[in-house]
């Protein structure tokens, strides 16, 4: 069984069939810079498996659900991001979610912001 969705512009991203700047990669996870970002630092951590919408994720995604959160103030640390963040997850038609692959937003780095 295919762990990716063909038609889904992130799973391209992880198929690297559209180039994004990438801020972390492992076995399970990528992160990498919005292309419309908010704020000075705004990444994006996605599974590498396609989960369309946390209202989709159950008790078999508890660990991959951890390490995205985990990997958060990891990568603020490495973006040089100290005075603090923000985690985002839309879910969904009224969660204005827009992309529909998992994914959450970190933005950080020094305000006035564009958004948020
Ligand atoms: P959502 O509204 O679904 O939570 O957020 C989707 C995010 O993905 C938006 O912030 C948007 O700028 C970003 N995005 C959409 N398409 C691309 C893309 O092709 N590359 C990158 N790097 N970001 C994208
Ligand atoms: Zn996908």
């Amino acid at each position: 069984m295919s762990q990716q969705d063909p038609h889904c512009i992130f799973c391209k991203i992880v198929e690297g069939q559209i180039p994004s700047r990438k801020a972390f990669e492992d076995e399970h996870l990528l992160a990498f810079h919005d292309i419309n970002p908010w704020a000075p630092v705004h990444v994006l951590i996605i599974p590498k498996r396609h989960i369309a919408m946390l209202s989709e994720v159950g008790p078999e995604h508890q660990e991959l659900m951890g390490r995205m959160l985990v990997l958060a103030p990891k990568l603020m640390r490495e973006l040089g991001v100290s005075n603090g963040f923000r985690t985002l997850i839309n879910t969904g038609q009224d969660g204005l979610q827009e992309v529909y692959h998992l994914h959450m937003h970190v933005i950080g780095g020094p305000r006035p912001w564009l958004k948020g």
